[in-house]
Order: C-alpha cells, then sequence, then structure tokens
C-alpha cells in the first residue's frame, strides 16, 4: 500500500474540540448556549440511529439539543407547524429535518419552511440556490459536502485547475460536493447511473469524490496513479467471520485504491465522522449569526 490514509476520526475530533472551545466562549462571554432541534418523522431505524447519534455529539460540545418526534402519519401541516414553531423559538439556533421524510410528505415545502437563518443542514432551497450562483454564498453549506471539502483542503493547498470527478448527483451529496469544487475552481464533471465508460471518465481524476452506495465499484485500473480519494459511500456486505454478520465498505475497493492512489479515505473512519462535526461546526455558527 502507498496511499496516505485520510483520517477522518481525528480530523473530526479536532473540529469537534474547536466548536466546544467557541461554545465555551460563548457562554463565558455571557451569550446563551447553542441549541438545534432535530425533526423525526416516522420510525425509520436508521434515521433513529442517526438522531441519536446527533444529539449525543451535541452534548459532548455543550450545545443543547431538543429532539421532536412526530408519528409516520404525521401530515404536512402538522410538520410544516412544528418547523414554524421552531423557527419562532429563541432558544433554538439550528433545525435538523431528518431525511428521508416518509412518502406523503412533500420534502421540498418542509426544507423551504425552515428559516434559512436556522438552516444548519444547509438543504433550504436558497441556500442550495446560493451556492450554485456565482458572486453569492449559502449561509450554511450541508454536512457532509462541507466534510469532504474540509479533507481535501487539508491535502491540497489550492483545488484550482485540478480535475474532480464527482461519482453521484443526489441533493444530499453528489450536487452540493460538485458545486464546492466549482467554486474552488475544480475542473469539475458529475457521473451518474447513465454515465457512459465510466471507468475512463474516472481516470482522469485528480480528485475523486465517490457517492455512489455501490460497494467497491471503483477499481483499480479506475483511478490515476497520484489520486486523492474521497470516498462517502456506506454499504453493507455479508461477511460471516463480523459479529454482526456484515460489515461496512465504501464504494471504492479500499485495499486496490490504495496501491495506486496519493491518499484515500477509509469506511469506516472517513467522511463519517466528519459529517456530524460539521453539523456541530453549523450550529455554532447559526447561534452567532443569531446573535446579531
Ligand atoms: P443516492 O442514492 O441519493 O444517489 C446515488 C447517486 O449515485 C445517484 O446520482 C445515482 O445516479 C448514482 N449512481 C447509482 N448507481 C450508479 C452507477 N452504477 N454508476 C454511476 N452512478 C451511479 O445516494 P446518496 O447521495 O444519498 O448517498 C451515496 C452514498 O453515500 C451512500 O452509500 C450513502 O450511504 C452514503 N452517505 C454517506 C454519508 C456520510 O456521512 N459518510 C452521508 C450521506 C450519504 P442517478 O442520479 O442517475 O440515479
Amino acid at each position: 500500500m502507498t496511499a496516505t490514509i485520510i483520517d477522518g476520526k481525528a480530523i473530526g475530533d479536532e473540529l469537534r474540540r474547536e466548536v466546544a472551545a467557541g461554545v465555551q466562549q460563548r457562554l463565558d462571554s455571557g451569550k446563551s448556549r447553542p441549541g438545534l432541534a432535530t425533526v423525526l418523522v416516522g420510525e425509520n431505524p436508521a434515521s433513529q440511529v442517526y438522531v441519536k447519534s446527533k444529539q449525543k455529539a451535541c452534548a459532548e460540545v455543550g450545545i443543547e439539543s431538543f429532539g421532536h418526534e412526530l408519528p409516520r402519519d404525521a401530515s404536512q401541516a402538522e410538520v410544516e407547524r412544528l418547523v414554524t414553531q421552531l423557527n419562532a423559538d429563541p432558544a433554538v439556533n439550528g433545525i435538523l429535518v431528518q431525511l428521508p421524510l416518509p412518502s406523503g410528505l412533500d420534502e421540498e415545502k418542509i426544507l423551504s419552511a425552515i428559516s434559512i437563518e436556522k438552516d444548519v443542514d444547509g438543504f433550504h432551497p436558497i441556500n442550495i440556490g446560493r451556492l450554485a450562483q456565482k458572486g453569492r454564498d449559502p449561509l450554511f453549506v450541508p454536512c457532509t459536502p462541507a466534510g469532504v471539502m474540509y479533507m481535501l483542503e487539508k491535502e491540497f493547498p489550492s483545488l484550482e485547475g485540478l480535475n474532480a470527478v464527482v461519482l453521484g448527483r443526489s441533493n444530499i451529496v453528489g450536487m452540493p460536493v460538485a458545486l464546492l469544487l466549482v467554486r474552488a475552481n475544480a475542473t469539475v464533471t458529475i457521473c451518474h447511473s447513465r454515465t457512459k465508460n465510466l471507468p475512463d471518465v474516472v481516470r482522469s481524476a485528480d480528485v475523486l469524490v465517490a457517492a455512489v452506495g455501490k460497494a467497491e465499484m471503483v477499481r483499480k485500473d479506475w483511478i490515476k496513479p497520484g489520486a486523492v480519494i474521497i470516498d462517502v459511500g456506506i454499504n453493507r456486505v455479508e461477511d460471516a467471520t463480523k459479529p454482526r454478520g456484515y460489515r461496512l465498505v465504501g464504494d471504492v475497493c479500499f485495499d486496490e485504491a490504495a496501491e495506486v492512489a496519493r491518499a484515500i479515505t477509509p469506511v469506516p473512519g472517513g467522511v463519517g465522522p466528519l459529517t456530524i462535526a460539521m453539523l456541530l461546526r453549523n450550529t455554532l455558527r447559526a447561534a452567532s449569526l443569531q446573535d446579531a
């Protein structure tokens, strides 16, 4: 193996310490404790785990969390009413509506109901729209894409002119990552399920961000020697040697890629820890924006 392993856990821990220090500084100067409201609709087990881990992370850095749970059959009006209440609550600086929402709810309308000053997930159409426009800045950048960029900025003094390939064009990862890379002056190619000659396109990448959700899809011969790889994918593959019966892998075949790449994130322990750290950072930022 030749690649450097980018240690997301260590980078995430460092960011969390910075946020904890920022929270303490606010409290020492007599300002309010930052608060994050989480809204969970339904009983999706993965969403329950994500919300719990976000609340736990808040507690660890001194951010107050307010958990709101609505039943699976909550109406559009009920969810929007809750968001409106949270918008008006001065103890709540950030609002996170856990996605995906149960079918039947209009996700775009619910995300649009969040005050953009409290949109710590960065999915409000205005924040995403600003991300896509030259000369405009979003108030908040979505957390996983922000984590991807944070890692890349540690690897490269500048991304200017580099060829970046993003695998995936979802609203929550692929597209915002691509927009951020464009803003960093990389030359960006976005790939998706209809892309032709995918290995050839990937071979042009100085920077590869994989966010597809297909276990170990990217192989060694797809990778340009010396590329930097950020693997966002989290996939379960059966593994009888593990107590749980499965293990987690990324979208990139790690062992193969590590022989060719300059640097690579592992799964788990890569992008995941950065996602929550960025949410904490956005919540602290929301609190200071709301001081003014
Ligand atoms: P989505 O399913 O929403 O999007 C997947 C994207 O990959 C789509 O754009 C799809 O194309 C594209 N795609 C699917 N199959 C192929 C293929 N064979 N070749 C090329 N492109 C393909 O997933 P998400 O963006 O939500 O998540 C992607 C991965 O990242 C998942 O494994 C998820 O678990 C993980 N994730 C990790 C996070 C973290 O914190 N580390 C946070 C969020 C997600 P098309 O648009 O044409 O359908």
